[in-house]
């Protein structure tokens, strides 16, 4: 987890797939007090257009940081020479004098949207932005690494403990570079259709910027491209499905159903699914008389058992086998019945792993200790699973 430009990475002789340098930016990190700047219109990304400055305000705390990101064309100037002297105009300029400021910290990076060819080498793993770089454009690439770092931590604990063969550990890549070529897609989907916004916004000429803006300003029903291409911003600020909805299907999990191509799937859309290789969905459940999350009642340092009403033989399989029980109308009370909810009868349960994922949906209690045994050990590459 060494960042995008990863010297492990490159040491390794991991290449990156994808295009590289799409665009040069210079961070400029400064703090000063712009709330009565923005008072009037208050945001976290302020886009500017103006012949002075150009880039993305972004608000991190308006009363005191901030951060100018301002495209740069490598070709006509380099990026390490923009200094202090050189940015100060830069901000003078996207706040229009409005206050005073200091700059804390200037560092140029380049928008890739670039996927390790593999995540792993050996004993090295590559998590994060040394896996995976995308446009910042959706905000995905932090998410997606700390996903990244509790998808490998279980598994690198139950194989060092012993309790997991070494197979589970390529489970890693198979589960994770699928979700990263997804939000790199749509990271890199967002950028483009925010590009072509700013076209309608903004005209084709950058001399007359502000005179196309203004006379759209005025009659914004005279352009045809506007609504669509304001519509077209959706899956960029509301993508919900992408970030909590997806799935995983490996040897990790069993029965996962094949994974639905991305073209399928509507980003905004976010549906709570109970299949296996998705994440247990968060319900607001009753326990004691108060009322706590579904995500709360199981164990993030071991695999789970979520039980139907009729759990007692789940219950002793479970207890035998040293995992975590949770079961319905004993452990906690939902206002939907246990089978209409998860599509399982009253003696079914439903296996969580430590990161929370459906490993394995049970339609029966028949010979609990053994239908258990037998998917413990293939989803942790186990040639026998035994009691804890
Ligand atoms: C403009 C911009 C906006 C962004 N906005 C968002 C957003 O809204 N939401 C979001 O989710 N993500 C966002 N991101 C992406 C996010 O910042 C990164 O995905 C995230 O910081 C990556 O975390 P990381 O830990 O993998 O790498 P890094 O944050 O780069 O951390 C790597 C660390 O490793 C250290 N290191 C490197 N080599 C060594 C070594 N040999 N020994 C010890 N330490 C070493 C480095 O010093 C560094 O501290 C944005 C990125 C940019 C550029």
């Amino acid at each position: 987890a060494d960042g995008a430009g990863s010297r492990l990475r490159e040491a390794l002789g991991i290449a990156m797939e994808g295009p590289d340098a799409l665009q040069h930016y210079i961070m400029i990190h400064f703090e000063a007090d712009l709330r009565a700047l923005t008072a009037a219109r208050p945001g976290v990304l302020y886009f500017l257009f103006d012949p002075a400055t150009s880039g993305v305000l972004i608000a991190y705390d308006r009363a005191k940081t901030w951060v100018l990101m301002h495209p740069c064309d490598p070709a006509a100037d380099a990026p390490e020479s923009f200094d202090e002297a050189k940015c100060r105009p830069l901000v003078e300029a996207a706040i229009a004098d409005a206050a005073p400021f200091a700059i804390r910290n200037i560092s140029p990076w380049a928008m890739s949207a670039q996927i390790a060819e593999r995540y792993r080498k050996g004993r090295v793993f590559l998590a994060g932005d040394a896996a995976h770089r995308f446009p910042p454009t959706g905000g995905l690439g932090l998410n997606t690494g700390a996903v990244d770092a509790q998808n490998l931590a279980w598994k690198l604990a139950a194989v060092l403990k012993g309790e997991a063969g070494e197979a589970l550990l390529d489970t890693y890549e198979a589960e994770r570079r699928p979700v990263a070529v997804a939000n790199s897609e749509q990271s890199l989907m967002n950028a483009s259709k925010l590009f072509e916004l700013f076209g309608v916004l903004y005209g084709p000429d950058p001399a007359r910027m502000n005179e196309h803006y203004k006379a759209l300003a005025a009659d914004p029903a005279a352009s045809a491209a506007l609504p669509a291409a304001i519509e077209a911003q959706r899956p960029h600020f509301d993508s919900f499905n992408l970030q909590l909805g997806y799935r995983y299907a490996s040897a990790a999990l069993a029965g996962a159903p094949p994974l639905i191509p991305a073209s399928d799937i509507d980003i905004s859309r976010y549906e709570p699914s109970w299949e296996v290789g998705a994440h247990l969905p968060h319900r607001w459940v009753s326990r004691g008389g108060e009322r706590v999350s579904l995500l709360s009642l199981r164990d993030p340092a071991r695999f789970s058992l979520l039980a139907g009403p009729a759990a007692s033989a789940w219950r002793k399989a479970a207890d035998g086998f040293g995992l975590h029980t949770i079961s319905s109308g004993c452990d906690f009370t939902d206002e939907d019945d246990w089978s209409a909810l998860t599509g399982l009868p009253a003696d079914g349960a439903l296996l969580i792993r430590p990161d929370g994922h459906i490993a394995c949906r049970f339609d029966e209690a028949d010979d609990a200790p053994r239908q258990l045994a037998r998917v413990m050990g293939s989803l942790l590459s186990l040639s026998a699973f035994a009691p804890a």
